[in-house]
């Protein structure tokens, strides 16, 4: 399809390269500009409205316009914009961020800050490292991701990425990175098999994996609690309480990758209560700061802090740190957002309205593309299907997600499509009424694309 692009959308297609997107159809039909936001709804450059069912990516969980933040946000801009945290230095908005952090997430003693979700992943594999350096285990360093998992782009947290886009023709994964099965067990278990006994079984290969490898060489273990950008995928029940004590046994560090997860969006503070993860340490981004500015932290129990801190006694610095990392703006909009959940009460709200936005995902289950509706709090994803058995997929892959998206966005309603599943995260302020507004399209939506499927040839 050609069509008229505007002035902005002829700007956009000479001056950028866009991630996530294919270069030569992007040419084709040019770029959806957004212009402004307010609440759970963003406006474009024709000033049409869109219900951002997605927070941008996962991050805008107070939503667009929101003048507390913004205010913190301008506040510090002015006050100071920039300064670092490298050689001693510090500013009380990194300060008191790493104490609420330290607040919230149990267990945590320590916080290093960065800007990206992708950095706080990178920084988790060098103190993995780092740390069994420090204690004269130089051999335990490879790191055990999941199949599908998201950890982020960069090359080492692209490695622990598993999904097939971030390798191929990246020469990626790096050495000393493996990964284990995904715990999805609509689409993994065997016929008849129970959460239980799934979830047992996964830990059992996880097991298998490090005695295969070598305990005294497999350092950590990273696992969002609800996978994110791999489809919305909720763990089985027991999962982490099986996959825990193989790491205690080999004494395998768990990273608890916390950067969809975290802030009140699984209805707990962190993923890791939802779940039992019991993590040595965790990342978080994204809803860190509601979107407002980049930043991203990496909080470490005691034991690993205390390892760590002695050990650049012995060095004579911590040779590790970013420019931005803890940029004082950054920390502000941390600061602002937490204090707003707090005050707001945001938690609570997740609690009270998830049912009817889970409700509504488990009611399109009967749709007959939707082999599967998961989720938990405000986070979800409808995964179409050939049909209801979780064993089939479509072929081409991708094409029928893309296609929903598309009728969603012409009804006003953007979302994700990852492959065949289509995301759902919205901004968590989203009212009662707004949850039926975003979902209203939908059964229409899905009409549509089983008739271009069938069209297709593709049921
Ligand atoms: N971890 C998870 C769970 C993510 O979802 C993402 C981003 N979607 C990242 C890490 C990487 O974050 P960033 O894009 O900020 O580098």
């Amino acid at each position: 399809m050609n069509v008229q692009l505007t002035n902005m959308q002829t700007r956009d297609v000479e001056a950028l390269l866009h991630p996530y997107t294919n270069a030569a159809a992007h040419r084709q039909v040019g770029a959806h500009v957004i212009e402004t936001g307010k609440g759970v709804y963003v406006y474009d450059e024709h000033g049409r409205e869109y219900l951002e069912g997605m927070a941008g990516l996962w991050c805008a969980g107070l939503g667009f316009g929101d003048k507390e933040l913004a205010d913190a946000v301008a506040e510090q801009v002015h006050k100071l914009p920039y300064y670092h945290l490298f050689a001693g230095r510090s500013h009380e908005p990194a300060i008191e961020l790493a104490e609420k952090i330290k607040e919230l997430a149990p267990g945590m003693a320590r916080v290093i800050f960065q800007s990206s979700g992708s950095e706080a992943n990178d920084t988790q594999v060098k103190l993995a490292w780092y740390y069994n350096n420090a204690l004269g285990r130089p051999e335990k360093k490879k790191i055990i991701s999941r199949k599908k998992g998201y950890h982020g782009v960069t090359i080492a947290s692209a490695s622990m990425t598993g999904l097939p886009y971030n390798h191929i023709d990246w020469d990626l994964p790096l050495d000393r990175f493996i990964s284990t099965g995904t715990p999805h067990h609509w689409r993994e278990a065997l016929d008849g098999e129970t959460e239980q006994e799934f979830s047992a079984r996964l830990a059992h290969e996880l097991e298998e994996l490090i005695e295969r490898e070598g305990p005294e060489t497999v350092a950590a273990f990273i696992a969002e609690p609800v996978m994110g950008a791999g489809g919305v995928i909720v763990p089985p029940a027991g999962y982490f309480e099986a996959i825990r004590p193989v790491l205690e046994k080999y004494d395998v560090l768990m990273i608890s990758d916390e950067v969809i997860n975290g802030f009140c969006r699984t209805g707990e503070w962190f993923g890791a209560d939802t779940y039992n993860v019991n993590p040595t340490s965790m990342s978080l981004a994204k809803q860190l700061t509601g979107g407002y500015a980049p930043l991203s932290a990496v909080a470490l129990c005691r034991e690993q802090a205390e390892v760590i801190e002695q050990h650049t006694g012995k060095i004579g610095t911590l040779g590790h740190g970013f420019t931005y990392g803890g940029h004082p703006v950054g920390c502000a909009a941390g600061v602002a957002a937490i204090r707003i959940y707090q005050e707001r009460k945001i938690l609570d709200h997740v609690r009270k309205v998830a049912p009817k936005f889970q409700g509504h995902l488990q009611r399109l289950k009967d749709h007959p593309l939707v082999g599967e509706a998961r989720g938990v709090g405000l986070i979800g994803a409808l995964e179409l299907s050939p049909d209801k058995s979780g064993k089939k997929t479509f072929d081409p892959a991708g094409k029928l997600g893309a296609k929903l998206m598309g009728e969603l966005v012409a009804r006003g309603v953007i979302l994700r499509a990852m492959g065949d599943s289509l995301g759902f995260c919205p901004p968590m302020i989203i009212t009662e009424e707004e949850i039926d507004a975003l979902f209203a399209p939908m059964e229409e939506c899905l009409d549509a694309t089983l008739a271009f499927a069938k069209a297709e040839g593709l049921v």
